[in-house]
């Protein structure tokens, strides 16, 4: 899906910021679509390298569907390659290995799985769905018939005319807005940002349910202005109900080395949110903060009380504070 032929047997896929032109016989940077004799070809479809049940909060997705279960799926490969990936094995392999590990499973099975563990719906995650974008597509709309919603977990890059396609499916989408530096998005994603935010704000105006998580690694994100320009991007490019999820780093892939974030760094990353209008920020990977909760951005009440992945209790009431019926954000239904 979303490729151009171009002369001379070339291909120029349009599935991804990357926008790579390959020549037959070739791959793309994701290393999961090539150039087979002037057609492009996914090369990861129904190959399954991870499905498991889990909370929909360890997305992160908050505002969407608190306390259920989701399906979490994912075929190898990525169009990044950040030094501090947490899945680096699966995302990467295709990259070290030049081969797709993967167990045969089709979006029907995928389905019919979600339907026997009883999941809400089914998460493309672990890797990049983009990178899987056809496999997510034909699950995503089977999925829809059998009345389960679809998520993304994704470092949003997905191009606008991908985003067009996979929107009237796509019922929520967790992205990683990890630097607000386009040289930082070079050196350590061998990404850019400027498409990531064009993404972003496409999947807004598709009226996707967005959610963005910031991994704030010391050194390389944590100074206060620039996570206050992502604060001030989320809350006046995205919205300011868009909830930021600033999670903690620890010490992954080619990034052992550096320490885990301080969490006086992720309270003012918290503080700097707030100050820049976002009415819910949240901490992750630190069990047991108070920010995990969700509160009535009017009347302060605890809507939704989380420790861990665990949610305790959800008071929202048809989409408002109980309390003092202020309007609160999010997918809510059961
Ligand atoms: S998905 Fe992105 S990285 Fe992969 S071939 Fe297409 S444009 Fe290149």
């Amino acid at each position: 899906m979303l490729w151009t032929p171009l002369e001379g047997q070339k291909v120029r896929c349009e599935l991804c910021g990357h926008r790579c032109v390959i020549s037959a016989g070739e791959y793309g940077i994701c290393c999961v679509r090539a150039n087979v004799a002037g057609t492009l070809k996914s090369l990861n479809y129904g190959a399954v390298v991870a499905m498991h049940v889990d909370p929909i909060e360890k997305k992160p997705l908050f505002h969407f569907l608190p306390g259920s279960l989701s399906l979490s799926v994912a075929a190898v490969g990525c169009n990044f390659q950040c030094e501090f990936c947490q899945n680096w094995q699966i995302s990467q392999s295709p990259k070290h290995l030049r081969s797709i590990e993967g167990q045969a499973t089709s979006p029907l099975q995928i389905v019919s799985a979600a339907t026997k563990y009883d999941c809400a719906s089914i998460s493309y995650t672990y890797t990049e769905p983009t990178v899987f974008f056809e496999l997510a597509y034909d699950t995503a709309r089977l999925a829809h018939q059998q009345g389960i919603d679809n998520c993304f977990v994704s470092n949003g890059y997905m191009t606008p005319a991908a985003v067009d396609l996979i929107a009237p499916y796509l019922d929520a989408i967790n992205v990683d807005l990890k630097a607000f530096s386009d040289e930082t998005y070079r050196r350590l994603m061998k990404a850019r940002l400027a498409p990531v935010l064009t993404c972003m704000k496409e999947l807004v105006k598709a009226g996707v349910w967005v959610e963005v998580t910031t991994l704030i690694v010391p050194g390389m994100n944590d100074s206060d202005h620039e996570l206050q320009q992502i604060a001030e991007f989320i809350a006046n490019d995205l919205g300011p109900d868009v909830p930021w999820h600033v999670s903690r780093f620890h010490g992954e892939y080619k990034m052992t080395d550096t320490p885990a974030t301080p969490l006086e760094t992720l309270d003012k990353a918290c503080q700097l949110g707030a100050e820049a209008g976002l009415r819910y920020v949240y901490c992750g990977n630190v069990t047991g903060c108070a920010d995990e909760r969700t509160y009535c951005p009017s009347c302060e009440e605890v809507l939704i009380d989380r420790v861990g992945y665990a949610v305790r209790n959800v008071v929202i009431a048809d989409g408002h504070c109980p309390d003092c019926n202020e309007p609160i954000k999010g997918i809510w239904k059961t």
